[in-house]
């Protein structure tokens, strides 16, 4: 079955961690263990072009992250000391993937009608397709100002994430308390006017309810679990899965293993030792199902080398290629073929169309 991914980070592992996704896993692996990489998530990782296109992953959301360093609660990805750093260092990742797109391993899809005849393509000839991808950016700090959103729209980006870890220049992220900065609201109504896709994945409790109070255009959740069910602010709560869905969202369950089994230590609980499978992973896409009443807002947003690899993933998932064992999982659960389809790839499209149509 044709699958969507909303939320990859191919360009960071690229470029930031110097792996050759054209490769299979098992040779990046190889040739990380080679070096004597020992660090978290290296030597390990489950993605590349070619698991995508084994596992018929055959759409994606890939990202640009350049964080900028400020200050309050960092992570490893924050690095560069100012913004015009992190705004080259995008500029640098989307390169990569124009690279991708000439050599025939992507297809960048910016509109509708690319997207429905990526699909048809996919569904008709599979695996002979190049991969698609809708291009975002996770965390702001590459756009300079918010006048500057058309510009990285005119470049083809159409998702913007505002918040990360910490501190973004418009938006606080979820392991923060507050609202937005100051210049939050501006970006807000320029991705508005502009047309770009908000994604609500990484906002603080309180940016999420103001963002969604200013911005009127589609909304999503790239990459995002159940507070219900794994209690932590990064995940979303039943009020705000509620909201989403009345807004029209869809949200895409995420694979770090942390987000889907409560009581995750980390760098000391293994999947095994959790019990942490791919039906864990259903528990969640269930779980708004139920709050929705209808499987039409759950999909897949996997981040699976996001700054981990097979240490912190379900244990039964060695490469991407092993979502296509979700389906049969669904159809255990009692869901229908079309609610399958649904949750695999058909409500990410439905989502696209309909927000790319209204612009
Ligand atoms: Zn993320």
């Amino acid at each position: 079955m044709l699958i969507f991914d909303a939320h990859l980070d191919l360009a960071w592992n690229a470029i930031d961690w110097n792996r050759d996704l054209r490769l299979p896993a098992s040779d990046i692996r190889g040739h990380e263990k080679d070096e004597g990489m020992t660090a978290k998530a290296r030597g390990c990782n489950t993605v590349s072009l070619a698991e995508l296109r084994r596992g018929k992953i055959g759409i994606c959301i890939a990202t640009v992250l350049a964080r900028h360093m400020r200050p309050g609660p960092l992570s490893a990805v924050v690095r560069y000391t100012s913004m015009e750093a992190a705004y080259g260092v995008a500029y640098g990742q989307l390169a990569y993937y124009r690279g991708l797109e000439q050599e025939g391993h992507l297809r960048w899809i910016k509109d509708w009608p690319t997207l429905q005849s990526h699909v048809e393509a996919w569904l008709s000839n599979g695996g002979d397709q190049p991969v698609g991808f809708i291009l975002s950016m996770e965390g702001a700090d590459p756009i300079l100002r918010p006048d500057q959103v058309q510009e990285w729209y005119d470049a083809g980006l159409r998702i913007v994430g505002p918040a990360h870890y910490g501190p973004s220049p418009y938006a606080r992220g979820h392991n923060m308390e507050g609202g937005l900065f100051p210049q939050g609201p501006a970006l807000l109504r320029e991705m508005e006017r502009v047309g770009i896709i908000l994604d609500v994945t990484h906002l603080s409790d309180q940016c999420f309810f103001e963002a969604l109070d200013i911005y009127g255009g589609p909304v999503l959740a790239s990459h995002h679990n159940c507070r219900a069910l794994v209690p932590d602010p990064r995940q979303l709560s039943d009020e705000q899965i509620k909201r989403l869905i009345a807004r029209g969202g869809v949200i895409g369950a995420a694979l770090d293993a942390w987000m889907l089994s409560p009581g995750w230590v980390r760098g000391e609980t293994t999947p095994e030792k959790a019990g942490v499978t791919l039906e864990t992973m259903v528990d969640h896409i269930d779980h708004v199902c139920q709050l929705a009443g209808n499987a039409r807002h759950a999909a897949i947003g996997t981040d699976l080398d996001g700054g981990f690899g097979r240490e912190q993933s379900p244990r039964d998932l060695d490469t991407i290629a092993d979502l296509q064992r979700l389906p049969e999982i669904l159809a255990r659960r009692g869901y229908d073929d079309r609610a399958i389809e649904g949750i695999m790839y058909g409500n990410w499209v439905r989502f696209f169309r309909d927000a790319w149509k209204r612009k």
